[in-house]
């Protein structure tokens, strides 16, 4: 009905090659509308626990992507933003959240590889924030999540859903909701990875007020990267067990969690060295914090 009333204002008073003209404009776009399927209006409801993916999750990546390559990593090399967003999304799109496995990031990790410094690896686990700070100001280290791999998505949310194409901004699994989440998958995979191409002096910094044990065994960094160092490729690893500036001090070098992850190393035959509160780190943690018992800085020449 609509058509044929434009059609004929559209006609009206015209000559007959504008009325041919209108008539293919119009068909035109009639084949449009017949061919594109119509929007969802219906928002897919709140089906897990966690947070939805990151609003703006694509413009995120990619924007990270080409920063990444032009300004924080060029050594990264030459790569594809566009094919690396659509080999991450292929992951869990359209997918179960709850059945994204590590393997599935396989292809993802082929494009984002590169090559990491000798004797920057540095791991963590319970002491994200301070890892990540103590390696910006030193600039002598390159955490995962200064990686591309992990750059691009660091403190990202991401998941599919069965019922729909692309990210569900609604809810994802939340860490504990299912073991092969997205996330945790992705996080899983990259540190096997990232692991395996430690080469040199490799650093370690642990959580020596943890309570839950500085060498948890169900971390990812007791389960996959520990397993996944190489050693024909590691010289040397270096422990350092920090305490919160307020203590307690309840994990310490060659005890308890810490202990045994000497051993495990020992067995790997792997060379170590280990150090509770590696001042230079102390001295961070205290910047604003000059008036704790740990801060008073040693004035003497
Ligand atoms: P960890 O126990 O401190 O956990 C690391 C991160 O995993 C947390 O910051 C959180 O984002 C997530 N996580 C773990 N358990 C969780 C839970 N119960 N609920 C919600 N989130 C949870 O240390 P880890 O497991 O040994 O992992 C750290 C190591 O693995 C690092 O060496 C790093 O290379 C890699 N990693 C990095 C990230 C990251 O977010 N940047 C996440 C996982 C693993």
């Amino acid at each position: 009905m609509f058509f044929l009333i434009s059609l004929h204002f559209c006609r009206k008073g015209k000559s007959r090659n504008d009325a041919t003209m209108c008539d293919l404009v119009l068909l035109g776009l009639v084949a449009i509308s017949l061919t594109k399927p119509p929007v969802a209006t219906v928002a897919p409801k709140k089906e897990w626990g966690g947070h939805g993916s990151s609003i703006n999750l694509k413009e995120i990546m990619i924007g990270r992507c080409f920063d990444y390559l032009e300004n924080v990593n060029p050594s990264a090399g030459v790569k594809d933003c566009a094919k690396i967003w659509e080999e991450f999304l292929k992951v869990f799109s359209g997918k179960d959240p709850c059945s994204i496995k590590e393997q599935d990031y396989n292809n993802f990790l082929r494009l984002v590889e590169h090559d990491i410094p000798v004797n920057q690896s540095i791991f963590w686990s319970q002491t994200r924030e301070i890892t990540s700070k103590f390696s910006e100001i030193t600039a002598s280290f390159m955490p995962l999540e200064s990686t591309l791999s992990g750059y691009l998505v660091n403190d990202l949310n991401w998941c599919g859903s069965r019922s729909i194409k692309g990210p569900n901004f609604v809810s994802c699994p939340s860490w504990n909701d299912c073991e092969n989440n997205a996330a945790r998958s992705f996080w899983r995979s990259a540190s096997k990875l990232y692991a395996s191409k430690a080469q040199g002096v490799v650093t370690v910094m642990l959580n020596g007020s943890s309570t839950a044990n500085a060498f948890r065994d169900t971390s990812i960094f007791a389960e996959i990267e520990v397993g996944n160092l190489d050693k024909a490729k590691v010289t040397l690893v270096r422990l350092w067990i920090i305490d919160n500036l307020m203590g307690p001090d309840i994990e310490s070098c060659g005890r308890g969690s810490v202990g045994k992850l000497e051993l495990i190393l020992m067995e790997k035959g792997i060379k170590y060295i280990c150090e509770d509160n590696y001042r230079p780190v102390q001295i961070l943690l205290c910047v604003n914090k000059v008036d704790f018992p740990t801060c008073n800085l040693d004035l003497a020449p």
